[in-house]
């Protein structure tokens, strides 16, 4: 008797540790996935503008695709700058690599510009490779969605009234579901300009751009919201006679009456207007709209998330503008991976307001680029529920606007 309680006391005194090792490899702190980043590879397309798509690889199998626009000319390089960095590194931890790629650039310009752009589209595929691994949506690993569908706007370039098809298209837009829409009054051609150089827009300019917005008011129902781009051409006088005079029409916003950098000029127009002011498409960071939003200069912010520094980044600005009361509408001008991984960001925070969509003249390429195919349902995009971003690039169609002489995702060697 007490031969055989010994034996079983030395035998579980030996097995306990094996067991709780065992427990613990099959239970929840060691669940979370390893992986080690292997590479990081990038395409360029030409869509509505230029875009950089990127992967990052890992020794699982998985990658994650990012894509960044704009102030992208000049990543492809910075972004294999950055491979030296990330290889063998986890990548789960996504704001650790981003703030040592980011703090690792800080005399290389990482404060705003091309790094950011660069740093983005790595960051985002960050995200969609953490939800992948994770078997997650974005969203989620966001915080979660506070709505399921994302409203988007169209930006047309139908607003000339003496375009005989312009009335009819434009109510096209309406009948595809779109509730809002965007126009863009900024014309350097403009017969009434003076000065090629100079941007006081003259009275005849004002009286056109007037009339355009009285146009496109009157081809859409009262409820279609219009918003209106001066993409930041003019200066503060002619800023502020057109932020007063398109009153009457109840604008969503005004957008960029006067370039984004002197946020006090930007204040002035703001406070001398009933018109919604929006800017911000070319800011950087929290850092870029902190003065903005502190100085109550804006009524709405436009992170462009493509470039502004990513998907978390992108949630924190709004974050910070949500102290302020103040909606965010992303600019959005990229193909259905970056709106998708945008549309995450957007369900995931509660000031949100609407996005850009600016692929209405690209249909079959839009339609096309993803798997998944048409992502908008009647002016809304539904966030899917699927791992990471949830569209993968259907190759054959994205490559047909692959941008000529350059790779497409080449292993590094
Ligand atoms: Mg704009």
């Amino acid at each position: 008797m007490n031969n055989s309680r010994r034996s079983f006391v030395s035998t579980s005194a030996l097995a306990l540790p094996a067991l709780a090792h065992a427990i613990q490899a099959q239970t929840s702190p060691f669940r979370r996935p390893k992986l080690k980043i292997t590479d990081i590879r990038t395409a360029e397309v030409r869509g509505h503008g230029y875009q950089v798509h990127v992967r990052v690889y890992t020794d699982q199998g998985i990658y994650g695709q990012g894509e960044a626009t704009d102030s992208a000319a000049g990543a492809v390089p910075i972004i294999a700058g950055f491979r030296r960095m990330l290889m063998g590194r986890d990548p789960l931890n996504v704001e650790a690599i981003w703030e040592s790629l980011r703090t690792g650039g800080i005399f290389a310009g990482a404060q705003g510009g091309q790094f950011v752009t660069a740093l983005t589209a790595v960051e985002i595929a960050l995200w969609d490779l953490a939800g992948k691994a994770l078997g997650l949506p974005v969203y989620q690993l966001l915080g979660g969605k506070v709505r399921d569908k994302v409203r988007v706007y169209c930006d047309s370039a139908n607003h000339h009234p003496d375009d005989p098809k312009a009335k009819e298209k434009l109510q096209e837009i309406e009948k595809m579901g779109f509730t809002a829409l965007k126009i863009d009054i900024d014309e350097a051609r403009d017969p009434a300009r003076f000065d090629r150089v100079n941007w006081t827009a003259s009275n005849g300019e004002i009286d056109r751009m007037v009339k355009e917005v009285a146009f496109v008011r009157s081809c859409v129902s009262r409820n279609v919201d219009l918003a209106v781009d001066m993409h930041g051409r003019y200066d503060a006088p002619t800023g502020k006679r057109v932020a007063i005079e398109l009153e009457p029409f109840k604008l969503l916003w005004l957008e960029e009456p006067v370039p984004a950098e002197n946020v006090d000029v930007m204040r002035d127009i703001r406070q001398a207007t009933k018109t919604p002011i929006c800017c911000g498409e070319n800011l950087f960071l929290r850092h870029g709209f902190r003065e903005l939003l502190e100085k109550r200069a804006v009524d709405i912010i436009m992170p462009d998330i493509q470039k502004c520094g990513g998907l978390l980044e992108a949630r924190k600005i709004a974050d910070m503008a949500h102290t302020y009361y103040t909606p965010v509408a992303p600019h959005c001008v990229v193909s259905p991976i970056g709106y998708m991984a945008s549309c995450h960001v957007c369900a995931a925070v509660p000031n949100f307001l609407v996005i850009e969509w600016h692929w209405i003249s690209r249909m079959k390429l839009w339609k096309e680029f993803v798997k998944e195919g048409e992502i908008i349902e009647k002016g809304f995009v539904t966030v899917p529920d699927r791992p990471g971003i949830g569209v993968e690039m259907n190759e054959e169609a994205a490559r047909t606007a692959q941008v000529p002489n350059t790779g497409w995702f080449e292993e590094t060697k």
